[in-house]
């Protein structure tokens, strides 16, 4: 038995190592990418959900990691934080992204995603002013989207780095909204501009009834707070139809349009509807 034991700890040490292994060449190539500047940026259309009109795009970073393909960022950005280059890509996009919007043929706003950690350091202010008067975009067309976790983490730091940017005029979305544990006190402890509603709402609110008493209370919510919502993960027709009975805001999701390149030449040339 204890040979057995030895041999299954020696198993496990080794499928431990090959995990931190491959944890460790993914850190070191995030640090290759930022180097050679290999991030790309897709932009994903928000639409207001009674009129179709586009109100903005949240703009989402892809990785094309050599030999791997294309790695989501729900596996490397954890990783990067806890390595330390969320610092330099959440700053490489940031730049690009209002780089990139500035030359737009139209003057869309862009909500750009702020990790926690970039929350947590008073440079993100400094960065964010900065990244402003390179790019030349007005700050009414930059939105920060933050998670409620990214702001538990140091609360008072976070909404110190947050009060300032808000007032550069800079607006600031809560992200992933209902998926912590106190999304009331984040409310009240911030003048939030958006609500975002987590795309685990969108499950089932076509034919639960539950899902759809959650999301009526949570629009309720934003409209005796006047902080419009936007509903993410919209798939369905169904689910667009419930948000529009319920007077939902805005709606972002593959239903609306697919995280890519925007075409222009379809917006600024809409086809004659029939
Ligand atoms: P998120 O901020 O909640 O972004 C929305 C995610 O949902 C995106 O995944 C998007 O492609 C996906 N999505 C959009 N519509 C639908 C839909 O209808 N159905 C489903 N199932 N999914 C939909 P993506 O691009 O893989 O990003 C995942 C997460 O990675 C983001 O979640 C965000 O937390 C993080 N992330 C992405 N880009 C950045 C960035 O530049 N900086 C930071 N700090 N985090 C980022
Ligand atoms: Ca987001
Ligand atoms: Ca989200
Ligand atoms: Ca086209």
């Amino acid at each position: 038995a204890k040979a057995e034991f030895d041999t299954r700890i020696c198993y496990y040490e080794r499928e431990m190592d090959e995990h931190a292994r491959q944890r460790r060449a993914m850190a070191h190539d995030l640090w290759v990418a930022l180097e050679k500047d290999a991030f790309d940026l897709v932009y994903q259309v928000q639409k207001s959900v009674s009129t179709g009109e586009v109100t903005g795009y949240e703009v989402l970073l892809r990785w094309d990691r050599p030999g791997h393909g294309l790695v989501s960022p729900t596996d490397f950005i954890p990783l990067a934080e806890e390595t330390g280059s969320i610092g330099p890509i959440g700053a490489w996009v940031l730049k690009t992204a209002c780089l990139e919007a500035a030359s737009w043929p139209e003057p869309y706003k862009i909500a750009v995603n702020v990790s926690g950690l970039q929350l947590a350091q008073l440079e993100l202010v400094d960065l964010v002013r900065m990244v402003l008067f390179q790019s030349g975009l007005e700050p009414e067309r930059l939105e920060l989207e933050v998670t409620e976790t990214a702001i538990i983490a140091d609360k008072k730091r976070a909404l110190y780095v947050l009060r300032q940017i808000k007032a550069m005029g800079v607006s600031i979305a809560i992200d992933d909204f209902g998926t912590g544990y106190s999304s009331l006190d984040t409310l009240r402890s911030f003048p939030f501009d958006k609500i975002k509603l987590d795309r685990s709402f969108m499950v089932e609110v076509e034919t639960n009834e539950q899902s759809k008493a959650i999301i009526r209370a949570i629009l309720a919510l934003g409209r005796s707070l006047s902080v419009p919502v936007l509903a993410e993960g919209v798939e369905t027709h169904a689910q667009l139809d419930v948000l529009r009975d319920e007077g939902c805001n805005e709606a972002q999701g593959f239903l609306l349009g697919r995280p890519g390149n925007i075409d222009w030449a379809d917006l600024l040339d809409p086809p004659l509807s029939a």
